[in-house]
């Protein structure tokens, strides 16, 4: 029997959330647009992702309120897509399950994530230690973790290499390079 595309007998709110981040890569684009990931070429050689699931995804959370597309090129046009402040709140939600994914499945972590302002390593719910308050998505530092491939090929890992506030956009040559169709 082919699974449903929704869950319809579900009332619950994490149902009612994984219908519109459920699919498969949804997340994961959700997370390089936290990384600072914004353009379509860009998602599409550091996912690996097949183009037209990328373009669905795209088109998707954007009619949900969660990437924003922007114009930052009018000629030839090109947009880019940038997180909301709905999108940005699915961090936690994130940060939660790479914590599950390393406790439970194993590997080193890839990145640790700190307050910008005081330097201190974030606990596994988001607060600050030593200022004892959770920390802003725009306020999180993230840094490389010993899991982290320290010279990979893709241009978008690269320029993910060093230490880098969230939010903040990548710069990667080929970001502005034309989209092929
Ligand atoms: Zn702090």
């Amino acid at each position: 029997m082919a699974l449903g595309k929704d869950y319809a007998t579900q009332e619950c709110s994490i149902a009612r959330a994984l219908e519109v981040v459920g699919e498969r890569w949804t997340l994961l684009v959700i997370r390089d647009a936290l990384y600072g990931v914004r353009r379509y070429n860009d998602f599409l050689v550091h996912l690996g992702i097949p183009r037209a699931v990328l373009a669905n995804r795209l088109q998707a959370l954007t009619a949900e309120g969660i990437l924003e597309k922007r114009r930052y090129q009018e000629s030839p046009p090109r947009d880019e897509y940038v997180l909301t402040d709905r999108g940005i709140a699915l961090w936690p939600a994130l940060r939660a399950l790479g914590i599950w994914g390393r406790e439970q499945l194993g590997g080193e972590p890839m990145r640790t994530f700190w307050h910008a302002d005081c330097g201190t390593e974030l606990s596994p719910y988001g607060a600050c230690p030593t200022c004892g308050a959770l920390v802003a998505v725009r306020d999180i530092d993230m840094r490389p973790g010993p899991g982290l491939d320290p010279d990979p090929a893709d241009p978008v890992s690269r320029a993910l290499l060093g230490p880098r506030r969230l939010l903040q956009p990548i710069e990667t040559e080929q970001g502005a390079a034309p989209r092929p169709v």
